[in-house]
């Protein structure tokens, strides 16, 4: 876990952490409380891990609870009592090397292959600001797609890219 991270974990303090999420591409829902008295809970990370499969090849993969950690922190920063809507989570080998050969804004190893990635946006909320606080955590990888309406996190090396600049979704 980034220094970034442990610090805003920290700034929250001791409490059960909870994930809402509304999944774009199946219409799925979850809404679990993934952290609770001091430890992960396996069950909750299953049903997370399954609505954020690759929806394309039905591959289910670990996501990283870091990265679960992280949306625990920007939802409670934003004070969002709405799910994350989520564009894309896990990808499996064949649908990211599918998805490079169309398009120049998705690299060939990106973190999404190891279940530490995730595009989102946030209801009710600004794309921009939902990229300021993502940058502000220092938490791990910024990207900034306002062309398409999400940012996406994850929590690798701490970088970011954006706009139009550097247009590769990690
Ligand atoms: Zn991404």
């Amino acid at each position: 876990m980034s220094p970034g991270l442990a610090r805003a974990l920290a700034f929250i303090g001791p409490s059960n952490r909870k994930v809402a999420l509304h999944n774009l591409h199946t219409g799925e829902d979850i809404s679990v409380t993934y952290f609770e008295d001091g430890q992960y809970v396996p069950d909750a990370l299953d049903q997370v891990n399954q609505v954020l499969r690759d929806f394309r090849t039905g591959d289910v993969h670990q996501i990283e609870p870091g990265l679960l950690d992280l949306l625990h922190v920007m939802r409670s920063k934003m004070a969002l009592d709405r799910p994350l809507q989520v564009i894309s989570g896990y990808r499996s080998p064949k649908t990211n090397a599918y998805l490079a050969s169309i398009s120049h804004g998705v690299a060939r190893h990106s973190l999404h292959m190891e279940g530490m990635a995730i595009d989102i946006r946030a209801p009710g909320i600004g794309l921009a600001e939902v990229h300021r606080l993502a940058l502000s955590l220092g938490a791990g990888g910024v990207g900034y797609y306002p062309a398409s309406d999400f940012v996406h996190v994850d929590v690798g090396p701490v970088r970011h890219w954006g706009a139009e600049d550097h247009w590769e979704d990690g």
